[in-house]
């Protein structure tokens, strides 16, 4: 049985679009409806025809709607529930996508007294942002973490674990957060790291900008992928997460440290370890799925 019959997404971008089209892939009877508060994006969205509907408010796109899924950057989270609330049904559960997941329950709590909250954070994603972006097979194989508060219904947790699993998703259930403290290091922190040494080689004066961007295949490409990644999103993911990402912040300047520390005292035998632990980890990943072994400096496959 299928676990929702009607969804409504708000926010048509990578995430809001891909979930749309995966519904439509593995559950081609739900009837999916859209909104996006950009009409450029929800006349994009229309010509590229992954919605069944798509309303011209927020309030119209959820009036009939059994599950809600917000997927707009993490600081809309608290506006775009306010503008559902008046006409959000009593028996729909509303959930999101969002990066950091605590600031988005308080928000959504706050917006919605009342509403079924079962919060969501699919791992997933890429660089890119539009509904153009978006595909059906994002999720599969990925990890999505369902953040249920203190006291949900356990049939609406039940429901939107189902929900992530028939897109293909790999589910885990946590508090909201410990997730911010798990993503703060897998995802908040390298993502800062990104944005950092990509804006320092461009401010560099001894080396220019032409050769960073000629020998970058000695690792710095791999870097700007990741700091490609959309503006508003991580900002919002920052500012919404902040305690755990100075957490991490903390403890990564005080290992950066040692490594300095290292290097200044040609403690060899330091940087072997530490890189040979990494090595492990990298191995970990693979044989658990989560990226492919093929070499990638070459980028051919
Ligand atoms: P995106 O491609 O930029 O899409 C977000 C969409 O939401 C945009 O079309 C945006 O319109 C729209 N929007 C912004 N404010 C709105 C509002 N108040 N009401 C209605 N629509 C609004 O971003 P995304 O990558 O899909 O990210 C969406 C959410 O997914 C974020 O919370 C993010 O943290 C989460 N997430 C992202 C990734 C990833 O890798 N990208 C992975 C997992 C989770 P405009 O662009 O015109 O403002």
């Amino acid at each position: 049985m299928l676990p929702f019959a009607r969804v409504t997404i708000i926010g048509l971008g990578l995430i809001g679009s891909s979930v749309a089209r995966a519904v439509r892939a593995t559950m081609p009877t739900v009837r999916v409806t859209g909104y996006d508060g950009d009409a450029d994006v929800r006349a994009r969205a229309d010509a590229l025809d992954f919605l069944d509907d798509i309303a011209d408010t927020a309030g119209v796109a959820v009036i009939d709607a059994d599950l809600v899924i917000l997927c707009v950057p993490v600081g809309a989270m608290g506006a775009v529930g306010a503008e559902i609330a008046a006409d959000l049904p009593a028996d729909a559960i509303v959930s999101d996508v969002g990066s950091s997941k605590e600031t988005i329950l308080n928000a959504l709590t706050a917006a919605l007294p009342g509403a079924t909250i079962i919060p969501a954070h699919p791992v997933a994603g890429t660089e890119n942002s539009g509904p153009e972006a978006g595909f059906a097979t994002l999720f599969n194989g990925r990890w999505c973490i369902v953040t249920p508060p203190e006291g949900a219904d356990p049939t609406a947790v039940e429901r939107v674990i189902a929900f992530w699993k028939r897109l293909g998703a790999n589910v885990e259930t946590m508090d909201a957060k410990h997730h911010d403290l798990v993503l703060a290091v897998t995802s908040h922190l390298p993502h800062l790291i990104a944005y950092t040494i990509v804006g320092t080689a461009s401010d560099m004066e001894e080396v220019t900008r032409s050769e960073v961007i000629k020998f970058s295949a000695g690792g710095f490409r791999d870097f700007t992928r990741i700091a490609a990644s959309d503006p508003t999103m991580w900002r919002d993911v920052f500012l919404s997460n902040k305690d755990a990402v100075l957490e991490m912040l903390q403890r990564f300047s005080e290992d950066l440290t040692a490594l300095q520390r290292a290097i200044r005292w040609g403690d060899g035998d330091q940087l072997f370890d530490l890189f040979t632990r990494t090595r492990a980890i990298r191995r970990s990943i693979i044989e658990q799925g989560q990226d492919d072994a093929a070499p990638d400096f070459g980028r051919s496959h």
